[in-house]
């Protein structure tokens, strides 16, 4: 007999959370990210101890029916590719089929859900494994559980870092879904205490009042511009709202959020000498083009983007900044003059 043999589908489920399931806030991601692309118009998530004790997501979106409740825990279960040209035009976020079904193996998930025709389902699993099922009264939309989470991978959890860095990757992400999203109303509760809570009203001045406070939010003044490719827009504050990070300055492609270094300093360059030495400013930009021009690595984990023909938009980017800062800081010396 030869050595090869097919791994059990509960073993290799196991294996794939080890990359699709990092921390809590993979987990978070991957549950919210299900929750938009059911069409929900609000999220809420709750953590308990950064979500190492609990992580439940509630959605009001399209919700399941108990066939699809069932199956969606299984391997590459989707309902977002049925074909093989589906693969490319992807439009929805997740499309492997693998989340649910490696968090289910190293947590204990209760789902409740109902696509609002039949009756709704509610469904616990452990360790992969469906345990129980019953029907139970449900409003259209779904309501997921995770609790114990790398109960069963005890290498994982001892991995994991502090509450406060493990909370701050969960709050980085939904301030990044919160403001590529500001048509969703989503709140994050920790430990009871609400975090964050956007109203879904599609303001991106309300979303950024919610994340960084209204005193902040009112510093930052907006920005626009546009050339045959690309149509740039955000919000900048003014230099006297400063950070000691770079992290406060966020970059979406058409709604994504992604890194990208060059962009990145010419934001930072925009400011010229007006901020202190180590000091930079909360700054959120949104470019569109058109997707032909945007070459986003579709790795899950890699947020890194290229963009054709950087050269002239760096420029474009940097003057709209500078342009709109220098503005506002003259405009009040000009009426005195007046
Ligand atoms: P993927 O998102 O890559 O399809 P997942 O494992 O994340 O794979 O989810 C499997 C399937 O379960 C999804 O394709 C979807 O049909 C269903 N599903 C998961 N979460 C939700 C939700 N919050 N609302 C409705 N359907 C959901
Ligand atoms: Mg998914």
């Amino acid at each position: 007999m030869g050595k090869i043999q097919i791994m059990d589908e509960w073993l290799s489920n196991k294996i794939a959370a080890g990359e699709v399931v990092e921390r809590p806030s993979s987990v978070v991601k991957e549950l919210v990210e299900n929750a938009i692309d059911a069409k929900s118009t609000q999220i809420e998530v709750f953590l308990e101890e950064a979500g190492l004790t609990s992580i439940q997501v509630t959605d009001n979106g399209s919700g399941m029916d108990e066939e699809d409740a069932l199956l969606s825990f299984g391997r590459h279960a989707t309902s977002k590719i049925t074909k093989e040209q589906d693969l490319f035009r992807i439009r929805t976020l997740g499309f492997r089929g693998e989340a649910l079904a490696s968090i289910a193996s190293v947590s204990k998930v209760t789902l409740r859900t109902s696509d609002g025709e039949t009756s709704g389902i509610e469904v616990h699993l452990e360790g992969g494994h469906i345990v129980s099922k019953k029907p139970t009264a449900f409003r259209k939309g779904t309501d997921i559980t995770v609790s114990q989470l790398f109960f069963n991978t005890p290498a994982r959890l001892k991995y994991l870092k502090t509450i406060q860095t493990e909370l701050g990757h969960s709050i980085d992400l939904m301030n990044r879904l919160a403001l590529s999203y500001p048509n969703i109303a989503f709140k994050l509760v920790h430990n009871g205490g609400v975090l964050l809570q956007t109203n879904g009203r599609g303001n991106i001045q309300q979303v950024l009042a919610s994340i960084y406070g209204v005193p902040n939010a009112k510093k930052m003044i907006p920005f626009s511009t546009e050339n045959k490719d690309y149509k740039v827009y955000g919000y900048a504050t003014l230099p006297e709202v400063t950070r000691a990070s770079k992290n406060y300055i966020s970059l979406f492609v058409n709604g994504r959020w992604v890194k990208h270094y060059l962009i990145q300093k010419a934001i930072i360059d925009a400011y010229h000498t007006y901020l202190p030495i180590e000091r930079f400013p909360i700054v959120v930009l949104y470019i569109e083009g058109d997707p032909y021009l945007t070459d986003v690595n579709v790795h899950p984990a890699k947020q890194q983007i290229r963009l054709s023909k950087e050269q002239e938009l760096l420029p474009l980017i940097e003057g709209a900044i500078r342009e709109a800062i220098r503005k506002t800081i003259h405009v009040p010396l000009a009426e005195k003059k007046e």
